[in-house]
């Protein structure tokens, strides 16, 4: 049967949960020798390889997910350069790319980077839609007839990004309705310099929308270089003083890095204890905050990852943008986010705590049903490279194979 098959690889340690342990051939990066077996689309066997001399030629990963990304805006940066590369000018940029869209031009750049991503090995992707009360709402009956279209191959949320003035209108009351029957989550954006009452009481009443629909929040918090966690801080003080109970997810928060470590784990803690998972997205960080167009300079801010997980705050790694005004580079494959941002967070990859920001917290992020462990009885839902080592998965020059529930994925 095409859905089924067998293969002599290696698994990150972290990454597979096999009962015969004792006998587990590991080496020095933590990759194991595994006989992996699958029919009819779920993995049947796992079985440890002993024989240290012939080191399987492949690396098996379980396929990816992507925590936080654009569709809507992927591939714009031809027609809407932000050549400055600052934050400002691609806020700018974005605007103006705004007055031209239209509902076809948004379902061409989804396809295209559902499309591509499958196509790289990712099995479930988060995107923010831009959102806004000139937009047609009929748009989101068409992304949910796409996220239907591919969800054989992957599993696609859908998260409304709007200014938090958004989701205290009719308008914006009628879309969280839309989005509750959808899974859809409710966006928004947090970032210094903001009222602090106004802001306060805007996310008031976003939170109390989403409690209203059952909904979960993800907000673009603290993505900024001045007053440092200015938003999670409001944010806090919001739910330690209300009743409010839901899921929320807080993007980037950057800012956080700026504080002393003994005031991140302060946050951090009280972040764990209300269940606020994080998602950290390095390469749009690096690029476009704290530029200084004369100067090289190494202050960069980016969610505090290692101070964070300390705290069991649930820390995933995204990507952000993909060539449009925000990051011009990237191409929705997780090879090339992994391989820019491990060396630069100074993460190792044979770490459980890395690979787990890679993998585990992602798949808990998106509530999938599969936590991205090999393991019996788990879908046979990879992606096999040609290597050895760790060094073969960061080269440039990648032999990857991509299975789905079994079938290899041309
Ligand atoms: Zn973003």
């Amino acid at each position: 049967m095409s859905n089924s098959g067998k293969a002599e690889v290696l698994i990150p340690r972290s990454l597979c949960l096999i009962e015969d342990f004792d006998n587990l051939n590991i080496d020095v990066e933590d990759l194991c020798s595994i006989s992996i077996t699958w029919e009819n689309g779920f993995v049947s066997e796992l079985r440890p390889l002993k024989n240290k001399d012939k080191k399987p030629k492949n690396i098996l990963f379980p396929r990816f997910v992507e925590s936080h990304s654009h569709f809507d805006k992927s591939f714009t940066w031809q027609d809407f350069p932000n050549l400055e590369s600052n934050y400002e000018g691609a806020l700018l940029v974005n605007l103006v790319e705004h007055k031209t869209r239209t509902i076809d031009k948004v379902l061409e750049r989804v396809e295209k980077s559902l499309s591509l991503a499958i196509k790289n090995g990712y099995r479930a992707i988060r995107s923010h839609i831009d959102t806004y009360q000139s937009q047609p709402i009929d748009i989101w009956i068409e992304l949910f007839k796409l996220q239907k279209k591919f969800s054989s191959e992957l599993t696609l949320q859908f998260v409304a990004l709007a200014p938090l003035e958004f989701w205290n209108t009719l308008r914006g009351e009628e879309l969280a309705k839309i989005l509750s029957s959808h899974g859809g989550i409710l966006g928004g954006v947090v970032v210094p310099p903001f009222h602090k009452r106004d802001t306060k009481k805007l996310l008031v009443k976003m939170l109390l929308l989403a409690q209203k629909y059952k909904l979960e929040i993800d907000l673009h918090i603290d993505e900024s270089i001045i007053k440092p966690g200015a938003g999670i801080k409001v944010l806090l003080e919001i739910i330690e003083n209300s009743k409010i109970s839901i899921p929320i997810t807080c993007s980037h928060l950057s800012s956080l890095i700026f504080l002393k470590d003994n005031e991140i784990l302060y946050l951090g803690k009280k972040m764990a204890e209300k269940n606020i998972k994080v998602v950290a997205l390095p390469l749009t960080n690096f690029w476009l905050l704290n530029r200084k167009n004369k100067t090289t300079s190494l202050e960069r801010p980016v969610a505090p990852i290692k101070q964070l997980q300390q705290t069991h705050v649930d820390v995933s790694i995204g990507s952000d943008n993909v060539q449009d005004p925000w990051y011009p580079f990237g191409n929705f494959d997780p090879f090339y986010m992994i391989s820019c941002s491990i060396p630069m967070l100074q993460l190792n990859p044979w770490e459980r705590m890395t690979l787990s920001s890679i993998f585990l917290a992602p798949s808990r992020l998106l509530n999938l049903k599969w936590d991205g462990l090999i393991k019996k009885g788990c879908p046979a839902d990879f992606v096999i490279l040609n290597g050895q080592r760790w060094a073969d998965v960061f080269s440039s020059n990648l032999k990857r194979k991509v299975f789905i529930k079994g079938n290899l994925y041309n």
